[in-house]
């Protein structure tokens, strides 16, 4: 019994589209046509009957339970496999086949991508930028017709006009009609007599244009915004393609951004920090009073609400997180040494006992909630 899982390299519990790509990967380098060794023929038949069974549900389930239609004497099952389907697996076309006649010179033109650099801020409030793009426009000279202007088209003399050329071909299944494109008009049917001197007959020229464009509030690096239409324009005059811009937001200083809130770090002097205090920060929406609350600890999470990233999608902003970081005093003169002495002996602190904190405590665990709540 052959085993078409190993000859097509795939697995027992391959799917059918696992199957079907690979045969095309294997036929796309065994065809005849592009391999002419006997070897790779025999190769060829090989899996395009391993294909053959695999490829059809009722034929595999038969072969599972033991059944090999081309097995030595094996009797029945069709004459083997049909060349169409062989030419869908490989074509990836359903029915129907290639369109047939002449193609059209016109094309619609390739989507264009385009990366831009913004600032934190831009992306918080949204901004107008210029963007210089370089992408194929319709050729002034021909208006995209692709003819120099006063010349004309002539019919293919090698297809006559149909694009295409017919061929009949031997093969080990027999005769094959095969079609292609013509090679002398690029399947077009028609060639121009005289092409565009300025676009060569493509209808279109490169040129530089700068695009105004406008970033919404929100976006993130990663963001596309499509612009319908500014993409490269077809050949031949044929519709403009899209063009995507794709954000990058450089990285602040002072700000980072998860989701749609801000985080900072705010620098506390131990004293403020066990006191209290009002602070002045400065944010993108300008100078913003904090409270701090007597005795935050280092690591401890206050938030502006309403302060972070604009909401790409629906309404609102999301909050301006600030992360308390307490500074302990370096560099003490004598005398503030001396209070500092004062104060631990009044709070009973000149020899604290070493108290490990609980490990969903502490700085970490604190650093971790904070995380976790955004
Ligand atoms: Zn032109
Ligand atoms: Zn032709």
């Amino acid at each position: 019994m052959n085993d078409y899982y190993q000859e097509l390299g795939v697995s027992r519990d391959a799917s059918p589209e696992d199957i079907k790509r690979a045969y095309r990967k294997k036929a796309r380098t065994l065809h005849p046509d592009v391999n002419p060794s006997p070897e790779a023929e025999e190769q060829f038949k090989k899996v395009s009957q391993a294909y053959d069974v695999l490829g059809d549900p009722e034929k595999r389930r038969a072969y599972d339970m033991g059944a090999d239609p081309y097995a030595a004497g094996a009797a029945g099952f069709g004459q083997g496999f049909s060349f169409s389907d062989i030419m869908d697996a490989f074509f990836g076309g359903g029915a129907g086949g290639p369109q047939r006649g002449p193609r059209s010179r016109q094309r619609r033109g390739q989507d264009a991508l385009v990366r831009l650099d913004i600032d934190l801020a831009d992306a918080v409030f949204g901004a107008e930028k210029e963007l210089v793009i370089e992408t194929a426009v319709v050729c002034s000279t021909c208006h995209g017709d692709g003819a120099q202007p006063g010349t004309s088209r002539r019919t293919c003399d090698v297809c006559g006009g149909r694009g295409e050329i017919q061929q009949v071909q031997r093969s080990f299944l027999g005769q094959v009609m095969t079609t292609r494109p013509c090679m002398t008009c690029q399947g077009y049917g028609e060639v121009l007599v005289s092409p565009c001197f300025e676009c060569s007959g493509d209808g279109r020229v490169r040129t530089r244009r700068t695009l105004k464009i406008k970033v919404p509030a929100g976006v993130d690096t990663g963001t596309r915004i499509q612009l319908g239409g500014e993409g490269e324009v077809g050949q031949g005059g044929g519709p403009a393609g899209d063009l995507y811009v794709e954000i990058n937001v450089r990285s602040h200083g002072t700000f980072q951004r998860r989701g749609d809130d801000l985080h900072c770090t705010v620098e506390l002097p131990m004293t403020a920090a066990a006191l209290g205090t009002t602070l002045k920060l400065d944010t993108f929406d300008g100078s913003q009073e904090l409270e701090i609350r007597p005795g935050t600890q280092a690591g401890d999470a206050m938030t502006l609400r309403g302060l972070g990233v604009t909401h790409l999608r629906g309404t609102g902003r999301g909050d301006l997180v600030i992360h308390a970081n307490v500074v302990t005093p370096t560099r003490l003169d004598d005398q503030q040494e001396e209070l500092l002495r004062q104060l631990a002996t009044l709070r009973g602190e000149e020899r604290p006992e070493g108290h490990l904190a609980p490990a969903n405590h502490g700085l970490l665990g604190k650093l971790r909630d904070a995380l976790k709540a955004k």
